[in-house]
């Protein structure tokens, strides 16, 4: 069975961008536009990873990260924080949620599947 990689994000471009990038490696992707959505996802479908997204309306990338890391059934998950937040401390903001990577977009797409798989190896 491949691995499953739960992207979160508002953008239907950025979801579609990253699944194909990730899909044609072979992994499983599930989409959620909101956090409420994909945390309430990533909790009865148990993920590999999720690709978080920051700025989204509702609850949003930073206020999910927390909801995940301290759900006693997706703290375990892997969360990589894919944003285009890139002002002075917005890394050291976002890696204290307790999330597991930082990417800025717009992401590298050669790279971007190495980073995943360093964290949760090929699909
Ligand atoms: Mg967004």
């Amino acid at each position: 069975m491949a691995k499953k990689i739960l992207i979160v994000d508002d953008n239907e471009n950025n979801r579609l961008l990253l699944s194909d990038i990730l899909q044609y490696r072979g992994y499983e992707i599930l989409e959620a536009e909101d956090g409420e959505k994909g945390v309430s996802m990533a909790g009865e479908l148990k993920p590999d990873l999720i690709l978080l997204d920051m700025q989204m309306p509702g609850i949003d990338g930073f206020a999910a990260a927390k909801m995940l890391k301290s759900g006693p059934l997706t703290k375990d998950i892997k969360v990589i924080v894919v944003t285009s937040f890139a002002m002075k401390g917005d890394r050291e903001k976002i890696i204290a949620l307790g999330v597991d990577d930082y990417v800025a977009k717009p992401i590298d797409t050669r790279q971007f599947p190495v980073l995943v798989e360093k964290h949760i190896g090929p699909a």
